[in-house]
Order: C-alpha cells, then sequence, then structure tokens
C-alpha cells in the first residue's frame, strides 16, 4: 500500500467501484448518521445549560437558536435520513444542519458581553468539530467541513469579547492538533473500509470464477470431448438421478445399444480424423432421430447407448428404425461396407425392462448387447429386439432393408 509520510494513500477504485461501495455502505452509514445525530443533538441541546450558566445574557438568544431552529432543523434530517434517498445527499443535508447549528453557537457566543466567552469558545469550538466530523466521517466531505469549522470559528474569534492575539495563538494550540488528528482517524477509517470492500469484492470475483469452473468442470466430466454426447460416467449419473426421482419410470424403460458397422475399415480406409467427423455426424443425427428426453451416451469408442425411460416396448423398434435410417440417409460413403450402397450404417440392439437398480442395468444391457451381436450376424445395417422370455410380444423384433428391388432403399422389412 502506498503511503505518504506514513499515511495510507486512498485505494484507487473505477467509478462504477465507487458508485458499489457507496450502495454497499449505504444502509450501514444511514444508521450511523442518525445515531450521530441523535447524540449530538443531545449534546447540543445540553450546552444550553452552560449557555445559562456562562453566558445568562444570551439565555433567550441561545434557547431560541438551539430549541426554536436548530431542534426542528435536526429533525426535519432526521425525517429525511430514514427516507430513500443517495447517501451522498443524506450527507450533505447531515453537514448542512451541522454547519447551521455551528453558525447558531457562533452567533450566541459573539453576542454575549460576558468575559467567559472566551473559556467556553474553547470547548465550544472543538466540540463543533466533533458535531462536523460525525456528521460527515467519510474524509473528503469532512477535511471540507472541517475547513469550514476552521474559517468560521477563527472569523467569529476576532469579535469575541476581549479578545488577544495571545488568546488566539494559544486557541489554535489547542484546535489544531485536535483538528489533524480527528482528520487523520477519518482518512484511516475510509482507506480501511475501502481496502476491505476492495478485498471482500475481490474475493466474491474469485468465488464466482471458481463456482462457474467447477460447473464448467462437472459438464467436461460427463460429456465426451469428440461428439458432446454424454458419456459413461454421465449415463451413471442420469441413472442415478432417474433412480431417485422417477423411480417409475426407472421401472420401465428401453434400451438400444447402436454399433457403427465395419468402423474399423472405414479408419483403415479414410484415416483416424475422417473416421472423428463420421462419429460427430453419427452422432449428431442419431441424436435427432430420439425423442427430445431420451439419454443418449457415447458409450465407448464407435458405440452408443440411449435410454428411453417411461416408455413400452412397444414404441423401441419405431425408435431403433428411426436411428438406423437417420445414419444411412447421412450418406457418408464407405466402399468396405456391406451395404449396397457403400455407405456407413450401423447396427442396433434393442431391449426393454427395468433399470432400477445397478445389476437390472447390467442384465438389460447383456440383452441389448446379445440383440445387437444377432443384428450383426443378421447383415448389419439393421436392428434385433432381445425380448424377455416372459414378455407378450406385440410388435416386430428385427429388422433390416430390403435387398431386392433397388428402389425403396430406405423401407424395412419387417418379420414379426
Ligand atoms: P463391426 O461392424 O463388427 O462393429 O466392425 P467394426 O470395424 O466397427 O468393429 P471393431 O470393434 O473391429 O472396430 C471398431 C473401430 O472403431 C476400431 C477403432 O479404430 C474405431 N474407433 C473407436 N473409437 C474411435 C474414435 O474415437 N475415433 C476414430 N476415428 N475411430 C475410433
Ligand atoms: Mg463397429
Ligand atoms: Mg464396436
Amino acid at each position: 500500500m502506498k503511503r505518504l509520510l506514513g499515511i495510507p494513500a486512498m485505494p484507487r477504485m473505477t467509478p462504477e467501484q465507487n458508485a458499489a461501495f457507496l450502495t454497499h455502505r449505504a444502509p450501514l452509514r444511514t444508521h450511523m448518521l442518525k445515531t450521530a445525530v441523535i447524540t449530538v443533538l443531545g449534546f447540543y441541546l445540553g450546552c444550553y445549560l452552560f449557555d445559562l450558566f456562562l453566558l445568562r445574557d444570551v439565555a433567550v438568544l441561545g434557547a431560541v437558536l438551539r430549541f426554536g431552529i436548530v431542534l426542528p432543523l435536526a429533525i426535519g434530517l432526521l425525517f429525511y435520513l430514514s427516507g430513500d434517498h443517495p447517501i451522498e445527499r443524506k450527507e450533505i443535508a447531515a453537514i448542512l444542519v451541522a454547519m447551521f447549528a455551528n453558525i447558531a453557537w457562533c452567533v450566541i457566543m459573539l453576542a454575549s458581553d460576558s468575559p467567559a466567552v472566551l473559556t467556553y469558545f474553547y470547548a465550544a469550538s472543538t466540540f463543533q468539530m466533533a458535531i462536523t466530523l460525525a456528521a460527515a466521517s467519510p474524509f473528503r466531505p469532512a477535511l471540507r467541513a472541517s475547513i469550514f469549522t476552521f474559517c468560521l470559528n477563527y472569523s467569529a474569534i476576532f469579535f469575541l469579547e476581549g479578545v488577544s492575539l495571545g488568546y488566539i495563538v494559544q486557541h489554535l494550540v489547542v484546535y489544531m492538533p485536535t483538528v489533524v488528528m480527528t482528520l487523520l482517524v477519518s482518512h484511516h477509517l475510509e482507506v480501511e473500509g475501502r481496502i476491505g470492500y476492495l478485498q471482500a469484492s475481490e474475493n466474491e470475483a474469485l468465488k464466482r470464477e471458481l463456482s462457474r469452473q467447477n460447473k464448467d468442470l462437472a459438464r467436461l466430466s460427463v460429456t465426451d470431448p469428440l461428439t458432446r454426447l454424454s458419456n459413461r460416467r454421465g449415463t451413471d449419473l442420469e441413472l442415478l438421478r432417474l433412480r431417485n426421482e422417477a423411480p417409475d419410470d426407472a421401472a420401465k424403460a428401453i434400451l438400444l445399444v447402436v454399433d457403427i458397422d465395419h468402423f474399423k475399415a472405414f479408419n483403415d480406409a479414410y484415416g483416424h480424423g475422417a473416421g472423428d467427423q463420421c462419429l460427430k455426424r453419427v452422432a449428431r443425427a442419431m441424436r435427432r432421430a430420439l425423442p427430445v428426453d431420451a439419454h443418449f451416451a457415447r458409450h465407448g469408442g464407435e458405440e452408443f447407448l440411449a435410454i428411453i425411460s417411461g416408455s413400452t416396448p412397444d414404441t423401441a423398434t419405431q425408435i431403433a428404425e428411426s436411428l438406423r435410417r437417420s445414419v444411412r440417409q447421412l450418406g457418408i460413403a464407405h466402399d468396405f461396407t456391406g451395404d449396397r450402397n457403400r455407405h456407413v450404417t450401423i447396427s442396433i440392439g434393442v431391449t426393454s425392462g427395468s433399470v432400477a437398480s445397478t445389476s437390472a442395468f447390467e442384465r438389460l444391457m447383456e440383452r441389448a448387447d446379445r440383440a445387437l451381436y444377432a443384428a450383426k450376424a443378421d447383415g448389419r445395417n439393421s436392428w434385433r429386439v432381445d425380448i424377455a422370455e416372459t414378455e407378450e410380444v406385440t410388435f416386430p423384433i428385427y429388422g433390416h432393408p430390403v435387398v431386392e428391388p433397388q428402389a425403396g432403399d430406405e423401407e424395412t422389412r419387417v418379420v414379426a
């Protein structure tokens, strides 16, 4: 921190930071101002007893100025401070009332012919300074208000009854160090307040950044970087979520395991980069073909997994067929596949049942894998349904494109 003669410099703030700082401290500052007004007003009115005791010749004037003018002004100020006004205006209002109270006190002393006025002036001017500082504890307004009080007092002092140059010098010796020390305290307090605010804002910004990074990290840890689909961890989390939040849906799910046909040959022929591009396009096409609420993940390599929870098995084959078509219709050239049009195709293993527990999910995966191998064995570019023995079959259990005639390439021959 920069220092000048041991005094810490005011930390630099942008206009936005300054505005935010003022807004942040407004409630506390309003509370402090109100407390200061009530306390100082008590003292100010209490000093009427000193007026009575020391300056009896101006007792009436003292009563009029203190109770007739300053008291209503202070009450008005308290109402203003309770209102919804910018804190800077509240501070200016408090300083104006404090200045008026100072002037009133000077008028009382100037009007008196009592010799006691010289002694009283010490106490009065010190107290006036305290009023001014209490009303304007931020450093800059406090400095301005102190300069005003200083000018006021050292203008008035020349007109006091019985004043001499020696008295003025003595007064300065007492008054000046008090003003300087009080201003130093006000400066320190404001520096501390601003540094504290800047540090708290920095901590807050760091916390926000950390929380954003944590969210990104959590998202990345369940995302496959190539296809942007969920990965296996994402599937595990989705299954956990289903079991906790929707157990009924977890009890009846459709599961599809998808594998790209002859993908090794694709990589060998066109290179790994082209293989990656193919994976991305196939993944995107399948995502679009699936129901929006389906969980779809890259299960590993060129294998994908779709879970449609809360679904009856009869929709499974339609979904499988639309997946098959969506990839076949991409028309990605593949000269080394069994597809007669030499395009990239997929095979799908379909099953349905419960994913309500890890073992139930594993059993379902085994059955889907079995169905997938059957689809592969059946010539690929097709889907197979693995039906539990207890299940009543009311829908087709496998499908693949017709080979003859040539037209109707996208149609599926379904054998029940
Ligand atoms: P099948 O029709 O029986 O599934 O044959 P296949 O060639 O697709 O199956 P195989 O398991 O023999 O080969 C899978 C290939 O997938 C091997 C591997 O190079 C490729 N592969 C797996 N992950 C990626 C990847 O992230 N990028 C690329 N480009 N290729 C991948
Ligand atoms: Mg494959
Ligand atoms: Mg495979």
